[in-house]
């Protein structure tokens, strides 16, 4: 069989690419190595309630990510979150307190010490920095203080990286809040002059609006499958191994034990960069060493379903814990306070996150262990009554949930570069580079797809 495109990976990365090749008439074919498609991104039903096994919402960061919705039209429809979504609380002491929104409720939190609320409006006229592997930890430090640091910067890194905020390069983890630093001289400076630039009517679909999908993330792996054509997905494909065959590549790959061999055109590979070794074996070692140098830290995802909360509704996107605090957990979303349908009318749908870089070791604690330390959290956390079980839980461990952008990946994008100018037929896409968001992932798949689409094949 000869395709025009292979892509290695099922994930939302693969599959936007595949549908964006589809759309163009082109012959494809996803190969993917575990039994369903969709990757890190899958839904739950458990009775009453919905769980995510991986990302539960994401922002309309880029106009690619509205553009796929519009694609699809009614197969899947896009759910905004409602107000509530806009209350983030982080704890503190003995309590969660709720980020502040406005100056009022900044000048008040206890969250921040009056040294750095005072620093704060000299941001403006701080110096900038000069070190490019400066991390995330350190420059805020510089410009906001470490209060800023301990109760804002390093939650929400756990919150997105499950990372250390300490050992993240600004440049490599966050490049636009790092660009702003370096082209503006401030962030405050920055947002305001960003905020006041023209905007063309495709820039203005990247509504910065956080969103889900009617039904949970599944229903957005559905549509996709659907459109792209269910036969021209290979799961349960093992040994997936590229080479180099002429001007085309041949791959080969098994599924319950039978060889298949087939051709492609073009490839694409979407998988993380551990699999990349076997997946490319023909790319030299030392290269290939730069590629797969990427640490992903593992998380561990606990779903919670209560009934009835008494009551005790968390009206809030989640709640995040400083590494400070101390606690096993790094942070609980509360989504059926932000979408429909998650969750009975009276109860709730909750996701308890642990693991991350500082807490490897809790992949491997076991159901019952999980389960008491969550059972625990409802009552000294979210002060529910002391003893209350959770009438549904779902536990997701993910040993590569999140790759940390470390100063190691300057040599992981050189070493990228090199191979695609070498074999310009051949893309290594996915969370090993463009970024970890589902955003980044929809805007490097139509990015990918844009590339192979004009590209000249002989
Ligand atoms: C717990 C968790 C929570 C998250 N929460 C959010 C969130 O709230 N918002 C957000 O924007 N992002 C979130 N993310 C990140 C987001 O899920 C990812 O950016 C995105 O799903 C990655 O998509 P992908 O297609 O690049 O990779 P993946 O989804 O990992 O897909 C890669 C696919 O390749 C397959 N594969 C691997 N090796 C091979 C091989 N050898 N042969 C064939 N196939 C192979 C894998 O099985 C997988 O299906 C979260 C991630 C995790 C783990």
């Amino acid at each position: 069989m000869k395709y025009d495109t292979v892509v290695i990976g099922a994930g939302i990365t693969g599959m936007t690419c595949a549908y964006q090749l589809t759309r163009a008439k082109k012959n494809i074919l996803v190969l993917e190595s575990k039994d369903r498609v969709g990757g890190q991104m899958h839904t739950v039903k458990e009775g009453d309630f919905l769980f995510e096994e991986g990302p539960s919402t994401s922002i309309v960061k880029y106009p690619e990510v509205a553009e796929l919705f519009e694609q699809l039209g009614d197969s899947c429809q896009l759910e905004v979150a409602c107000e509530s979504s806009k209350r983030r609380l982080i704890w503190k002491g003995d309590r969660f307190h709720e980020l502040p929104s406005g100056l009022f409720s900044a000048i008040r939190t206890p969250l921040f010490n009056w040294c750095d609320k005072i620093r704060i409006l000299m941001e403006p006229w701080r110096k900038k920095g000069n070190n490019p592997n400066e991390s995330v930890g350190e420059l805020a430090q510089r410009r906001l203080g470490k209060s800023y640091v301990d109760y804002a910067v390093d939650p929400f890194m756990s919150g997105v990286y499950a990372g250390d905020p300490y050992k993240l390069p600004t440049r490599l983890a966050l490049p636009k809040l790092y660009n702003l630093e370096q082209e503006y001289g401030s962030f405050i400076r920055g947002s305001i002059a960003k905020a006041k630039l023209p905007k063309t009517e495709r820039d203005k679909k990247a509504t910065k609006k956080l969103f889900s999908v009617k039904g949970g993330f599944v229903q957005l792996i559905t549509a996709l499958e659907k459109a792209i054509g269910s036969d021209h997905f290979v799961t349960s494909a093992s040994g997936v191994r590229v080479m180099p065959s002429g001007k085309d590549w041949s791959i080969a790959y098994s599924v319950n034990g039978e060889q298949h061999t087939i051709e492609a055109s073009q490839v694409v590979t979407t998988c993380g960069a551990y699999a990349l070794p076997d997946v490319l074996p023909f790319i030299d070692s030392a290269k290939m060493a730069d590629i797969s140098n990427l640490f992903y830290a593992p998380v561990v995802q606990v779903g919670v379903g209560l009934a009835d909360c008494g009551g005790n509704v968390w009206k809030a996107f989640g709640a995040l814990v400083p590494s400070k605090e101390k606690k096993d957990v790094l942070g609980i979303l509360f989504p059926s306070a932000c979408f429909v349908g998650r969750s009975p009318e009276a109860g709730a749908s909750m996701s308890f996150f642990m693991g991350g870089v500082r807490h490897q070791d809790m992949l491997e604690y076991s159901d019952e262990e999980l389960t008491r330390i969550v059972s625990g959290h409802l009552a000294d956390m979210l002060g529910y009554p002391a003893g209350k079980k959770p009438d549904a839980i779902r536990i997701f461990r993910h040993k590569h949930a999140i790759p940390q952008y470390e100063v190691s990946s300057d040599a992981r994008f050189k070493a990228i570069d090199e191979v695609q100018r070498q074999y310009p037929a051949l893309r290594i896409a996915g969370n090993l580079r463009g970024g970890i968001g589902m955003g980044d992932r929809i805007k490097q798949a139509f990015d990918e797809a844009g590339y192979l689409l004009n590209l000249k094949n002989d």
